[in-house]
């Protein structure tokens, strides 16, 4: 998909993706608002990302901590969601930013966090990542480990764990995308229906993106983020990474 820039294309291609989405929900039995649509802004520019917001993308998604406290500051009333992997040193300032964090994929991090959100007497909601594929590439704890880092995390004062979040491994051709992407999207949704027993609020899945976010939401997604679908192609930096390129 090649790069768009005018502003008037961002209210169609919006529509464009809501209605995918609503024909997965409808497909799958499913009630098109119980999925929430988090249009990833990262390198897109303030404006672009205003003019979204301005088209109704009220959920939007940043990879670094930087962008999501600069894009917040502009945008205040939008709901941050930061689902970018999160270094301890940051963990205080992404607090400025972000609605809920998608990216806690260890104890040491649940700890930094809940600190800072005890400091501002605030509660920061979190999802637990899962590296479903088991790719060195990826963020988020192993499947083994999702139950205790739920427990761990849920024991904490001002953290609230409210689901799951995964990156699935890349897959090649976009026409395989989707089957492909069920099988992991299947995992983290086994993982959830058993965490969500001792844990009522963890309940929402994050998963799907723009390849595959139909397949996500057919496997109980309630949290797509979706980028070039709604934004276009990104330009990719020098020496950006793999994950920040999917
Ligand atoms: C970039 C990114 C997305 C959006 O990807 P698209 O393929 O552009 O829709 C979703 N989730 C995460 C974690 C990302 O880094």
């Amino acid at each position: 998909m090649k790069p768009i820039d005018t502003l008037s294309d961002l209210p169609a291609r919006l529509d464009a993706v809501r209605e995918r989405i609503r024909g997965a929900a409808e497909r799958s039995g499913r009630r098109e608002d119980d999925i929430t649509l988090v249009a990833v802004c990262k390198t897109v520019s303030p404006e672009r990302t205003a003019d979204a917001f301005q088209a109704g993308a009220r959920d939007l998604g940043e990879n670094r901590v930087a962008a999501l406290v600069a894009k917040r500051e502009q945008l205040p009333t939008a709901r941050w969601h930061m689902i970018g992997q999160l270094q301890r040193n940051k963990a205080r300032a992404v607090m400025d930013g972000a609605t809920l964090i998608h990216s806690l994929d260890r104890r040491s991090l649940a700890d930094t966090l809940n600190r800072h959100a005890a400091d501002r007497a605030v509660v920061q909601s979190v999802l637990v990542q899962v590296n479903v594929g088991d790719d060195p590439a990826k963020g988020g704890c192993q499947v083994t480990e999702v139950d205790e880092l739920v427990a761990y995390a849920d024991g904490l004062t001002n953290l609230l764990v409210e689901g799951l979040m995964t990156v699935p491994p890349l897959v090649s051709a976009r026409s395989s995308a989707q089957s492909d992407a069920a099988r992991y999207f299947d995992i983290l949704r086994v993982c959830r229906d058993r965490v969500v027993r001792d844990i009522p609020t963890a309940r929402h899945l994050s998963m799907g993106m723009s390849a595959d976010f139909e397949a996500a939401i057919c496997e109980g997604s309630t949290m797509v983020r979706v980028g070039t679908d709604i934004f276009g192609a990104r330009v990719q930096a020098p020496g950006t990474r793999q994950e920040e390129r999917r």
